[in-house]
């Protein structure tokens, strides 16, 4: 699937923590790669992201490394972790 990263949020904290224990404790999942092609970086940290090419405007967490957080533009990453809700309303402060 494609994304693009959401940049200047990386200051808004959620009770989880990180941004990347959101996504865990949400997806369910754990990561050690970062998930974009031919990435083997192990830093990641809790990215804000949206869905390129899609109607779908909201905002949601995927881990990346900490370069690819910083990067511009659409990312092709697999499709293998899900996208997380970054709305704390709808997960962690339900
Ligand atoms: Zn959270
Ligand atoms: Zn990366």
């Amino acid at each position: 699937m494609k994304i693009k990263n959401i940049n200047g949020t990386s200051q808004t904290k959620c009770v989880c923590g990180s941004w990347l224990k959101h996504w865990e404790k949400f997806s369910g999942q754990t990561v050690t790669y970062c998930p974009a092609m031919g990435c083997m970086n192990k830093d990641l940290v809790g990215a804000h992201v949206q869905k390129a090419s899609s109607s779908d405007d909201k905002w949601y967490i995927y881990p990346l490394c900490s370069a690819h957080n910083q990067s511009t533009g659409e990312l092709e990453v697999s499709d293998s972790y899900k996208l997380v809700s970054a709305n704390k309303k709808e997960t962690c402060e339900k």
